[in-house]
């Protein structure tokens, strides 16, 4: 068989060439395998530091071979071997498994000198593609090829076995349909739904993991819908699976309408969670083990995108209203959260979409209007800061340090013109005075 194109003019590391070509040279003719080769088939760009290699020498070959190799995962046959300029590659020996026992990992490894048996212990048939770039040679025992051709992410072997085997594979269908656009086939989609109790199993950290992955995908509005339409999101999100399939659809599509190189993971998990009960999406991400940080964000941007909705009491929007909502989220915040509107407005019927836009584009020009006048926003932008307030006041540090100051910033939210040092003296002075003892 003819090598495809993108194979044949494929430009390989220098580091993984000479790997290859040190182990070939001791007659462990060795592969790049899984994502770099489905990778490279597909056109789609790839890191040269991404480059996984398999070999039919063991870990202790290898290691005898190379002057600098970490041991990083021994037990299941995988060395790193660290070459000049940083530069690394990571090498498996082709291993087959044993039993799986606890729905993660294989009970044991057996190490092969047979690339097939590797390859058919991958996951996906798009993923279980060998390529030797010395003898240019492709091995796709599993139709590969045929997959790529038609969009598909088919299990290699019985898919209820495999994803029996591990939990993680029905996340990564869903991840990968998500990255490259491609469906599940539909023994392969029907599989996940008797697999949920084995995903359950898997670590809450890459759950996570995952569902990050996804949330920052090309085609999100895709992976989100198999996550609802699979029963995989009843495992990670129990209040979300609960919605109305149009609404999932919804938040689908409105995350896929916020894009950006890369796209940002608090606005695309925004828009993922934010029909979700505020106080529950924090809960929520905290329980998948997100940064503690990340998750506080992502609630506040989903609590925060929808203060000011059209049809407000103040609509078309005042600017100490709009002073006061960026004041609120905090002024770096503010892109993020017009862009989490715009694409809400994105997603509504076509009906409703005029009127919402126009408000929405109304909203962009009074936020940015209220930047770029150099309002202050937030109590360091004050002309008295909390020394200057406790020498004006004679009063010690304590709480009623920042109260004043928040005071003062209310007033200023109202009238900017009066963040001059002598207005705030006097106000401050006016604020002591009728404080309650
Ligand atoms: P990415 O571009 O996201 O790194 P990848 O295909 O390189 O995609 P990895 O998670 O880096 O994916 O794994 C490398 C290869 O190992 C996969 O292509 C696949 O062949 C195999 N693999 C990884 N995880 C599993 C798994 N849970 N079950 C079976 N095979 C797996
Ligand atoms: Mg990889």
């Amino acid at each position: 068989m003819p090598l495809p194109a993108p194979l044949r003019r494929a430009a390989f590391p220098d580091a993984v060439l000479g790997v290859l070509t040190r182990l070939a040279a001791k007659g462990h003719r060795s592969y790049v395998v899984g994502g770099a080769v489905r990778d490279l088939l597909l056109s789609r760009p790839r890191s040269p530091l991404d480059f996984d290699l398999a070999t039919p020498a063991t870990p202790q070959q290898v290691m005898a071979l190379f002057p600098r190799v970490i041991p990083t995962g021994i037990d299941h046959g995988t060395v790193t071997i660290l070459l000049q300029d940083e530069l690394k590659v990571e090498v498996t020996t082709f291993r087959g498994e044993g039993a799986y026992t606890d729905g993660r990992r294989p009970g044991s490894v057996t190490f092969h000198t047979d690339l097939e048996a590797d390859l058919a212990r991958r996951d996906f048939t798009v993923n279980a593609m060998a390529f030797d770039p010395l003898a240019r040679e492709l091995v796709d025992p599993f139709g590969g090829q045929r997959d790529l051709r038609g969009e598909l992410l088919r299990a290699v072997g019985d898919a209820r076995l495999r994803f029996a085997e591990d939990g993680l594979r029905p996340l990564r269908a869903v991840r990968f349909a998500g990255q490259l656009g491609f469906q599940l086939h539909p023994a392969t989609r029907d599989a996940i739904r008797g697999a949920l109790p084995v995903v359950r199993q898997v670590s809450r950290e890459r759950m996570a993991e995952e569902l990050g992955r996804l949330a920052v995908s090309r085609d999100v509005a895709r992976a989100f819908g198999l996550l609802g339409s699979t029963g995989l999101l009843e495992v990670l999100a129990p209040p979300l699976a609960a919605l109305p399939p149009a609404r999932l659809r919804h938040l689908g599509v409105m995350a896929a309408s916020i894009d950006g190189e890369p796209p940002d993971l608090p606005l695309r998990l925004a828009a993922l969670f934010h029909a979700a009960p505020v106080a529950g999406i924090e809960a929520l991400l905290s329980s998948l083990r997100f940064p503690r940080r990340l998750s506080a964000e992502v609630a506040a941007l989903a609590a925060r995108h929808s203060c000011l909705r059209e049809g407000e009491p103040e609509d078309p929007v005042s600017p100490p209203v709009v002073r006061r909502w960026l004041a609120g989220v905090g002024p770096g915040r503010a892109q993020p959260l017009l862009s989490l509107r715009e694409a809400e407005v994105a997603a509504l019927p076509a009906a409703r979409r005029p009127k919402a836009a126009l408000a929405a584009r109304r909203l962009r020009e009074r936020c940015e209007a209220a930047l770029a006048s150099g309002a202050p926003l937030d109590t360091g932008a004050l002309k008295l800061d909390g020394r200057g307030l406790m020498a004006l006041l004679a009063c010690p540090p304590g709480p009623q340090v920042g109260e004043g100051l928040r005071h003062l910033l209310d007033l200023v939210l109202d009238q900017p013109e009066l963040n001059t040092p002598e207005e705030l003296a006097a106000a401050a002075r006016a604020w002591w005075a009728a404080r309650p003892a």
